[in-house]
């Protein structure tokens, strides 16, 4: 497969949509990034790097975290996850308060921001220093130190995440937060605050699509069965209220976030990472999401 040509045939044909969207406002320190950035990189199994654009500019990961931080609590938790989170698709945006309320404080997945939450507080019961051993975590994944939290990130988040806040109380009243409500919002907003080019991102998600191994040192960090279902779980809910619209269009599990970047999977294949920071209206960025649906569509190859 000739993935230099396809990369850039697809920086051409995207052209035509980069105007559309907008760079996400709730964080206001994520609104100083240039619109105009765009980069992918893909990793194959094999360990080639092909990548074009702006693939080497580090950006917020945001939400792309929250697949990190259920991996890392699936470690040592495994199933008992699902006693205090579902894993059924949402249909609503990642921040919506509603069905959390009526379902009794119980989040639909993962990856909207309340199952995000506990998730944070079940890190933060389960290790003595959660922000250092997260951090340590996605490094060795990533097979680099480089990886930080942006601090001015996650403080701009602090002082403007209010729908956090209210969904972390709102949990805490169903007593599914068992820690304090400040010290798991603190965790959230770091993990989210994460930063990482679309060539780091790509090879620190490559294990999902190895069966669950690091490339680089064959180790397994989940089994097959685990990765599967964190697979399966990217491909129902990874795109909030627009994950049917990125299965239908993609045919990957991928996992976006609102600092534009997006990640996805080809199992025993390859994982593939973008970066366009103009969102449209469900939070998803419009230039990943159309570069993906030409490289599914001009190799030929998705898991349909
Ligand atoms: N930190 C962001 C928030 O909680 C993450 C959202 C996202 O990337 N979709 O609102």
């Amino acid at each position: 497969m000739n993935y230099d040509q396809i990369l850039q045939e697809i920086k051409e044909e995207v052209k035509i949509y980069n105007q559309m969207g907008a760079v996400g406002s709730s964080i206001p320190e994520l609104t100083k990034v240039d619109p105009s950035k765009f980069g992918i990189h893909l990793v194959t199994i094999k360990g080639e790097n092909y990548s074009i654009g702006d693939s080497n500019e580090k950006f917020s990961i945001q939400s792309i975290s929250k697949v990190l931080s259920l991996s890392f609590a699936f470690t040592f938790l495994g199933e008992r996850i699902w006693e205090r989170i579902g894993v059924e698709p949402s249909g609503t945006p990642f921040n919506s308060l509603v069905q959390l309320e009526y379902e009794k404080g119980k989040p639909r997945n993962p990856f909207i921001n309340p199952g995000a939450l506990v998730i944070a507080d079940m890190l933060i019961t389960h290790t003595k220093n959660p922000k250092t051993e997260f951090l340590n975590f996605v490094r060795t994944l990533t097979n680099s130190d480089e990886i930080d939290f942006n601090l001015k990130v996650a403080s701009s988040e602090k002082a403007f995440g209010f729908k956090n806040v209210a969904l972390a109380n709102l949990l805490k009243s169903y007593c599914n937060i068992e820690n304090d409500v400040d010290e798991v919002l603190d965790f959230y907003f770091h993990q989210c605050a994460i930063e990482m080019t679309c060539n780091e991102l790509a090879n620190c998600f490559l294990f999902y699509a190895h069966e669950g191994k690091i490339l680089h040192n064959n180790k397994f960090i989940l089994n097959q069965s685990q990765v599967k279902r964190i697979n399966s779980l990217m491909q129902t809910c990874g795109f909030y209220d627009e994950s049917g619209e990125f299965t239908y269009k993609v045919g990957l599990p991928g996992k976006s976030g609102i600092g534009g970047g997006i990640v996805a999977i080809h199992p025993k294949k390859y994982s593939v990472a973008t970066w366009s920071p103009r969102l449209n209206e469900k939070g998803n960025s419009v230039l990943g999401m159309k570069s993906l649906e030409l490289l599914t569509t001009k190799t030929g190859m998705s898991i349909f």
